[in-house]
């Protein structure tokens, strides 16, 4: 077994029971056990670290720049060193205008593990976009800047909550094989 770390984050674990929420969507409703089970999975190839965000998204988000001074950040950014691996969390609805039509989107700078990943996720028949890093995505941002190297922003389409396990499995055994 190597001994690489993975760091796995949920900016936007958060919810918030008020209808203007599931309107704005401002939490990832599936993003959460996308990550628990990419955690437990990931274990074949390394440790797992496994960081959800604890405030909603309609009050700070965690993944812009104004999250950074959130203790969610300060713990997540003890982890972000040269050789740890990043997997930033997310999920959108169906109706997303970005990623509507895709069951996956892969963001980031890293290309190897974009293809490498996209590639298995289509060889199970899901629909993959890839997408390089938008300048709002604070967490990626700050992993580059203190010399995460391997990094990438996996966006789970919510049409598939009932194919959280598969998508995981997939996603680790992936990132075990590309990095
Ligand atoms: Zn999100």
């Amino acid at each position: 077994m190597s001994n690489k770390t993975f760091v796995i984050t949920v900016p936007h674990a958060t919810c918030v029971d008020a209808p203007q929420h599931r309107i704005m969507h401002t939490c990832d409703y599936i993003a959460s056990d996308v990550a628990t089970a990419l955690g437990q999975f990931i274990q074949q190839c390394g440790m797992d670290k496994v960081f959800y965000g604890n405030i909603n998204r309609g009050e700070t988000d965690l993944n812009r720049r104004e999250g950074r001074d959130t203790r969610f950040r300060q713990k997540v950014r003890e982890h972000l060193k040269p050789g740890t691996i990043l997997v930033d969390v997310h999920s959108y609805p169906s109706y997303s205008f970005n990623y509507g039509d895709y069951d996956v989107a892969l963001i980031g700078d890293n290309e190897r593990i974009k293809k490498t990943l996209k590639s298995k996720l289509e060889r199970h028949g899901y629909k993959v976009g890839t997408f390089t890093t938008n300048s709002i995505d604070d967490i990626l941002l700050e992993a580059r800047d203190r010399g995460v190297t391997d990094s990438v922003l996996v966006e789970v389409n919510e049409k598939h909550v009932n194919d959280v396990k598969n998508i995981s499995r997939i996603l680790s055994e992936g990132l075990c094989e590309v990095v």
